[in-house]
């Protein structure tokens, strides 16, 4: 079992990172004595944690005690530094909104999705976004201390990374910065997923990975050579518009008989009605399946078959080590996997069959989101090679006044500056002048992160073949 931990996001972070952390999260500004006291370590093992934690940023020293202490100098208050703040990640998936936010040092706070009506308006979708993220953090959406918000979309995007060069998507990061306050980042949502999963799911610590989503749209992702492609207009990833049927039906790019006209939820459905099935939704087909009902495993295997036949033409130019498949279809499981399996073990040149994994994606439908953090955050080495986004204009500088008490309700002064975006690998944002607020009340408990499911993993081929 793979639980979604902290120590996934860094590996290297220490539990006594962790212990601090937690307790700077629950009781608000403590100082060294406090902190000793609470978390039991050591005078020194804490100040080395602290140093750390401070010279990474995540910490900064808040206002010293107010009441004088006798003849030394007032205790120096340490406290998380909202300026390094909590990112967030939205996926706008053609019938749902997935949000999931992260707090400092990026540990994940809590993940929330729901599902609307096909072609709800971009206000709507923008307002079901808010609502869910509000629901997740409450006051803890510190709107000028985000970091960024990751913003995943359906379809390509032509580079620009406000959507301003595609129809489609003009005006949305505007919007959403007008809702959420930080430098807001839009990528295809697909893409996304496929981040997500390499960094904390189903293909996490592979260099080479391809990742298939099977949901009302068919879309993909690459990983390789432990960067995340996003390819020329980026298009990477665009598996559903792989041709699979020259006569097949026209699909919503202007092809015709891709991947999608046969593999996506309403083309499974659509195909199966046709056969004489009976069932308009997925949980009618998933109990279609479960019934051994003859139409839905013979349709499943002739979808598998193609789904295998297009892994293992991507596979041959590729060369992934695991192949991810995510996306409602996918939890049907084997009846439609292992014909998937059986194509690609059938596709694959013969020296990566035996070491090519087929693996049910991990993260769910929030992967999107999950992956909308994670560029946010723009530091994982899977981004290295992406494309920096465009330099924002800097702001006017601020004064940086004393917080007033009122301001701790939202966890850091109302106008303090926002941490501006690095480009990759830049550095981070120093802590902001004049932060300096007690946090007066304990903070909310953090959402507990379901369980992941068990990764199965079905190896393309278990014997050893002859290299071609
Ligand atoms: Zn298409």
């Amino acid at each position: 079992m793979r639980q979604f931990t902290p120590e996934v996001v860094l590996p290297a972070r220490r539990g006594h990172e962790q212990a601090v952390l937690g307790l700077l999260r629950a009781y608000g500004p403590l100082n060294r004595g406090e902190l000793s006291r609470r978390c039991g370590l050591s005078r020194t093992t804490l100040h080395d944690t602290l140093s750390g934690l401070l010279a990474a940023g995540a910490v900064v020293t808040a206002t010293p005690d107010e009441a004088p202490r006798g003849r030394g100098r007032p205790a120096e208050r340490l406290a998380l530094n909202p300026a390094a703040g909590q990112a967030l990640g939205i996926d706008f998936s053609r019938r749902a909104v997935y949000v999931a936010a992260v707090g400092v040092t990026y540990e994940i706070v809590g993940t929330a999705g729901e599902a609307h009506a096909p072609g709800l308006p971009w206000p709507d979708r923008v307002a079901l976004a808010e609502r869910l993220v509000r629901g997740l953090l409450g006051g803890g959406l510190w709107r000028r201390a985000l970091k960024g918000v990751g913003v995943g979309v359906v379809g390509p995007l032509t580079g620009a990374w406000d959507g301003s060069r595609d129809g489609a998507f003009s005006g949305v990061a505007a919007l959403l910065g007008e809702r959420f306050g930080g430098p807001v980042l839009l990528d295809n949502n697909t893409r996304l997923a496929a981040l997500a999963e390499s960094t904390w799911g189903a293909a996490a610590g592979d260099q080479d990975a391809l990742y298939l989503r099977l949901s009302y749209g068919v879309g993909g992702g690459v990983v390789a050579g432990g960067v995340l492609h996003r390819g020329a207009d980026g298009v990477s990833g665009e598996i559903g518009h792989v041709p699979v049927d020259p006569a097949g039906r026209p699909c919503e790019c202007g092809g015709t008989g891709c991947l999608e006209t046969v593999a996506s939820i309403r083309a499974v459905l659509d195909a199966y009605r046709a056969r004489g099935g009976r069932g308009d939704d997925l949980p009618a087909l998933k109990a279609a399946v479960e019934a051994r009902d003859p139409i839905a495993l013979g349709l499943l295997s002739e979808v598998g078959g193609q789904i295998g036949r297009v892994l293992a033409a991507l596979s041959n130019a590729i060369g992934p080590r695991v192949i991810v498949v995510g996306g409602e279809l996918a939890e049907l499981g084997a009846p439609l996997l292992e014909p998937v399996r059986k194509a690609l073990d059938a596709g694959a040149v013969p020296i990566s069959r035996h070491r090519l994994a087929l693996r049910r994606a991990a993260l769910g439908g929030v992967a999107g989101a999950l992956g909308g953090v994670a560029l946010a955050l723009g530091e994982s080495p899977l981004l290295s090679r992406y494309p920096a986004p465009e330099p924002e204009p800097e702001p006017e500088p601020e004064p940086g006044p004393a917080a007033s008490p009122a301001d701790s309700r939202a966890g850091g002064p109302a106008d303090s500056p926002v941490g501006r975006r690095g480009g990759r690998g830049g550095p981070s944002p120093r802590p902001a002048a004049g932060w300096g607020v007690a946090q007066a009340r304990p903070r909310r408990p953090l959402t507990p992160l379901p369980s992941l499911p068990s990764l199965p993993t079905l190896p393309v081929s278990r014997g050893r073949r002859a290299a071609s």
